[in-house]
């Protein structure tokens, strides 16, 4: 946002109603200025249409509806209670209409200080019902509508004003019985009139009027004073719509600096290694999808521009193939190639693909890791930089200073969210201009690509091979494990093998789970007594990994008791059983890149999860509720039972985690947005993105007087971005 510099002169002591106490508690806020304090925006708004009657507590009820629900009214009573079970504070809440009750357990004291008799709140969350079958509100989140200085419209229900709510986080509880969200409100009024004419507007002129958008002041005014729920939604939307247009601005201005022709890396031929391995060698079809995605690869290669492409698909959906069969299409135009692996295990696994399937095409490939002899790296180092080595197959240990191509020119990341950007690029660097294939067996919806990975084209590829059956997968409590350990045994017998997945290493006095060292010896020396068992896990060295591996892949091993390392990439078609125990530990993509170790051939397989989480059914004991916790794990472990496609299990892993979690903020590129909600507002990215591409396409230094502000804006806010040289 922009401010006049006149603003600076003035300080928050000028308000009305600021004196030193309340600049103290604004400062904790992290209001530091007038412009801090015009930009603390409302957390939440109270408006007819989302705050109910109390009476309507009941249907709410039996209609068991899931959604939070707000009621304001008037405390009637406050009390502790003392029960058998439990002690907790009892607090009736009244309107016109009816009253409920209101429980809280934890922080007794605390509540009890805030809450008094009389005052006029505001709860939101969602209704329960307690042992009677009565509507009761659990822990709800609340906001003190009535405060010292302010009267309150008790009947606001009934009237037509929409009420902000500022959140007070980081100011002590027992502060904000003094200066709360009522407080802020009225500060905020006194100070709206006098300063908001120094703002001045961020989207320039032809862009407000083409999309319709709410200037500038009306917006932030909206914000904090909305007139009508109208106004306040397209306040908002206009908010939103700044925030993901400069997000996009940002990823064109990056994709234009990406984008430099370079005849080196241009692709003439397909050439006669990919006839022959896809003639000869390959015992399958390449299904439709594949054979789409390799050609979208192989008209970036003979643009003469670098590629800079995402390749997403449902794991065992056939994307390694992609990258060896593409990597040939390189190697005939005499470029070098480079794949990036996260983990030794998949690295190795990738190699012995890469030399299974090009043993007569004439192709030289290395591979590289932190355990690679030293002898070993120096001859690679010397064929790399004459040209002699066609593919060097690694993890970060690629990106050392040392390793230096003749012409790399094509490089290929598996599983990006694991490296993060930097070393994204820092592979890139060892070549003017490669093509970047980044390769993810994290589906996620294509909006959400779209703002992700905004500066690379995407692929998809969302058919499996033929031959694939659907796993078969089922949740299951402890007390099942003997007839699933007769399964696996009638499984081996038949030749097929499995998997035993445990979330941690090794038992542990804290966490009451299941672990990889003991169930071994318990498998090993009580159940599966006349069967082959290994054990693979992340504190063993590589070569100790590698060698168990080899015995799973060729047989000699025929149960792998294991912790996650096993999650990515995994390849052994003749695993047939997956198994998982305290299911509930796990993340839900984590669940389904492990549930896709298996189900790799025309065989049937079979996923097991095992949760003392029944998933059918609530505890009995719901009054005294469960940790949202629990009910989320409970969630994970239905959708994993119902849903074999990827996508709809991201989609579901987005709802219940957001993106930050799984890819963590920082590295996943995403910035944090107040406005803008990757889900709910997805609709804008298409349109939006497609807008700020057009207009850095057709002024890519933003030299059009129309576009000053934009280039403003984009000096101002993000100075800090590499690519900013090319419009400064
Ligand atoms: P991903 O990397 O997408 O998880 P992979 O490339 O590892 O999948 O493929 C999984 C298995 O399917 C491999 O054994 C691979 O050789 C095989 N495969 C790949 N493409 C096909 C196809 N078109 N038809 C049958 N099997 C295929
Ligand atoms: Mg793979």
């Amino acid at each position: 946002m922009i401010f006049d510099e006149k603003i600076k002169e003035y300080k928050l002591r000028f308000i009305k109603g600021v004196g030193e106490t309340r600049e103290k508690i604004l400062n904790s806020l992290g209001i530091f200025s007038i412009e801090d304090l015009l930009l603390y925006f409302p957390s939440r708004y109270y408006d007819r249409t989302t705050v109910l009657a109390i009476s309507e507590a009941k249907r709410v009820l039996n209609e068991s509806l899931k959604e939070e629900v707000t009621f304001i009214g008037k405390i009637n009573s406050v009390d502790k209670i003392y029960s058998s079970r439990r002690q907790y504070l009892l607090i009736y809440l009244i309107d016109k209409t009816s009253a409920i009750k209101v429980i809280f357990f934890e922080s007794i004291h605390i509540f009890q200080k805030i809450f008094s008799k009389g005052m006029i709140v505001a709860f939101s969350g969602k209704i329960t019902s307690d042992i009677d079958g009565e509507p009761v509100l659990i822990h709800p989140k609340f906001d003190i509508l009535k405060g010292e200085n302010e009267k309150f419209e008790e009947n606001f229900r009934y009237t037509g004003i929409i009420v902000p709510h500022y959140s007070l986080r980081g100011i002590s509880q027992s502060k904000t019985s003094s200066f709360g969200s009522h407080t802020l409100r009225t500060i905020i009024k006194n100070a709206l009139p006098k300063f908001l004419g120094f703002l001045q507007e961020t989207l320039p002129e032809y862009i407000i009027r083409k999309k319709h958008l709410m200037p500038l002041k009306s917006a932030i005014k909206n914000l904090h004073q909305p007139e009508s729920c109208e106004l306040l939604n397209r306040a908002r939307y206009r908010m939103k719509f700044e925030e993901i247009f400069y997000f996009m601005i940002l990823s064109a201005l990056n994709r234009k600096m990406l984008k430099a022709y370079d005849e080196n890396i241009k692709v003439r031929k397909a050439g006669e290694r990919i006839k022959v391995l896809v003639k000869e060698i390959l015992p399958f079809e390449l299904t439709e999808d594949q054979k789409k995605v390799i050609r979208e690869i192989y008209n970036d290669f003979k643009s003469g521009y670098p590629m800079n492409r995402l390749l997403q698909g449902d794991v065992g959906s056939g994307k390694t193939l992609i990258a060896l069969i593409t990597s040939l299409i390189a190697i005939e135009n005499g470029l070098q190639v480079a794949l990036m692996a996260p983990t030794e295990i998949l690295a190795t696994q990738h190699y012995r693909y890469f030399l299974n399937f090009s043993k007569n095409l004439d192709v030289s490939i290395g591979l590289l890791t932190s355990s690679t002899p030293a002898s070993v790296r120096e001859k690679y180092f010397e064929m790399l930089s004459s040209g002699e080595l066609n593919i060097l197959i690694g993890t970060h240990a690629l990106i050392e200073e040392k390793v230096q191509f003749k012409n790399l020119g094509y490089v290929i990341i598996d599983e990006q969210h694991r490296f993060g950007v930097i070393q994204r690029s820092k592979l890139k660097l060892k070549s003017r201009n490669p093509h970047l294939l980044v390769i993810t067996a994290t589906p996620i919806p294509r909006t959400l690509a779209l703002t992700l990975y905004s500066d690379l084209d995407l692929s998809f590829i969302r058919t499996m091979p033929k031959n694939r059956k659907i796993i078969k997968t089922h949740v299951i409590t402890p007390d099942k494990k003997p007839s699933l350990y007769e399964f696996i045994r009638k499984e081996i017998s038949k030749g097929n093998q499995a998997y035993i997945v445990f979330p941690l290493i090794e038992e542990s006095e804290k966490l009451n789970l299941e672990d990889v060292l003991s169930n071994y010896i318990k498998l090993k020396n009580e159940i599966f007594t006349d069967i082959e068992l290994g054990m693979i896990h992340g504190r063993m060295n590589s070569d100790e990994k590698d060698s168990v591996m080899k015995e799973f892949l060729n047989g000699k091993i025929m149960i792998l008791i294991s912790t996650s390392v096993i999650e990515v990439g995994i390849d052994n078609p003749n695993a047939t059983i997956m198994v998982i125990e305290d299911a509930q530990r796990f993340g839900l993509s984590q669940l389904h890149q492990l549930r896709g170790r298996v189900g790799r051939s025309e065989k049937q397989s079979y996923c097991i999860l095992i949760s003392d989480i029944d998933i059918d059914n609530l505890s009995k004991d719901t009054f005294f509720y469960e940790s949202e916790e629990k009910n989320i794990a409970r969630e994970r472990l239905k959708a994993i039972e119902q849903y074999a496609d990827g996508f709809k299990i991201a989609e579901i892993d987005f709802k219940l985690r957001g993106p930050g979690d799984i890819f963590g903020t920082k590295q996943s590129g995403l910035p944090e947005f107040q406005f803008f909600d990757i889900f709910l507002d997805f609709e804008l990215i298409e349109s939006v993105r497609s807008l700020a591409f057009e207009i850095i396409e057709d002024d890519p230094e933003l030299q059009k007087p129309e576009n000053q502000i934009i280039k403003k804006i984009i000096q101002k806010k993000f100075s800090d971005k590499l690519f900013l040289s090319t419009i400064a």
